[in-house]
């Protein structure tokens, strides 16, 4: 037996005794390591079960950001042995469909076959998970798990968003909303050689974080004045590059408005809405929006590469780890957000750090 850690969508965490589960055909049994909380797990589920379709909670054991160590395989596995230390991608898709052959289970078009770890299927708040093989990662022995667990979901969307609007060193980047996604984007930005990294959040604990860890250059609280600020800060033409973290409807606004002329945005925070006239805003400017969710399989690969050569450790950005059994107290401190990355961590991880 083992505990796992499932959210009755009430604010509170339950723990209940499960079977350790079995391997089948193509799947291994990961021995827990880390796994981080993200906003989605408190914006969908915790505080009450509000996803619908892809973000519905189906009653399983939480957490969809998990890294761990193969203890056992199930017969036909073709990459992954005992011991092997991996990343899961999140989603478990039906593998044939046209997304899914692009390698973004994320949006698997089967409605029988998508199902997201720890919102349709078993996740990683848990002492072990059941993975299919053809959803594993292959973690780099320079890479600890709890980075790992951050490349699952959080790192691994910024990555596709900088991709879709390109970042080298010509660019000042805004980043609005500095909550671990934007934490990271400042941390890949920095990496990809942006001149000019500026944030802005509401939270003053997330303002000193993203100075502390050197992710943003300039970190500006909310208010009505952040697009002319943001315009003061780039010689007056506003930034090339915006990345929005937020979902905030006034932050979407800035990030929409603060980018200059043939600039481009990418809106990675869900939820919420957004207000802007096409023509002034974007149009007679000949700025691109994009919308980009999660990552494929392949560019996570790239990633984790990447990670290596650059010694960047997305762990960093983890500023609370819990054990297994506090795991009420892990979801409580997220969803307070006066944080960073929340992580609930197993044997040697929960000492590092
Ligand atoms: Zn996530
Ligand atoms: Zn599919």
């Amino acid at each position: 037996m083992m505990k796992g850690a499932y959210l009755p969508g009430n604010s509170t965490v339950e723990m209940r005794d499960i079977p350790v589960p079995e391997p089948g055909h193509g799947e291994a049994l990961l021995r827990m390591k880390s796994s981080t909380i993200c906003g989605s797990d408190i914006r969908c589920i915790y505080h009450e079960h509000l996803g619908k379709g892809p973000e519905g909670y189906q009653g399983v054991v939480a957490g969809h950001e998990p890294s761990g160590r193969i203890v056992k395989t199930g017969p036909g596995c073709r990459r992954f042995g005992v011991g092997d230390r991996v990343i899961v991608y999140h989603i478990s898709g039906c593998g044939v469909c046209n997304d899914c052959r692009r390698g973004y289970m994320i949006s698997c078009t089967s409605e029988k076959y998508r199902r997201a770890y720890g919102w349709q299927r078993d996740g990683g708040m848990a002492d072990y998970l059941l993975a299919e093989e053809k959803d594993l990662i292959h973690l780099p022995d320079e890479l600890t798990y709890t980075d790992g667990a951050q490349v699952a979901c959080g790192f691994g969307t910024v990555y596709e968003g900088l991709q879709k609007i390109g970042v080298s060193g010509s660019d000042a980047v805004l980043i609005t909303g500095l909550g671990p996604v934007g934490l990271a984007a400042g941390a890949l930005c920095r990496k990809l050689g942006a001149r000019k990294i500026i944030g802005i959040d509401v939270v003053e604990e997330r303002i000193k974080l993203a100075l502390d860890l050197d992710v943003c250059d300039e970190a500006l609280r909310s208010g009505p004045d952040n697009v002319s600020e943001v315009r003061k800060l780039t010689c007056g033409y506003g930034v090339e590059r915006a990345v929005d973290c937020s979902a905030s409807e006034t932050a979407r606004a800035t990030a929409i408005r603060a980018t200059r002329k043939w600039g481009r945005i990418v809106m990675l925070g869900e939820g919420g809405r957004v207000e802007f006239n096409p023509s002034p805003d974007i149009i007679h400017d000949q700025k691109t929006i994009h919308g980009s969710w999660v990552t494929s399989t392949w560019l996570m690969e790239e990633l984790v590469e990447r990670l290596v050569c650059w010694n960047l450790h997305p762990a960093d950005l983890v500023t609370h780890r819990f054990p297994l059994e506090s795991v009420g107290d892990a979801y409580a401190v997220m969803a307070a957000g006066k944080c960073g990355k929340v992580a609930v961590c197993f044997d040697e991880e929960l000492t590092a750090g």
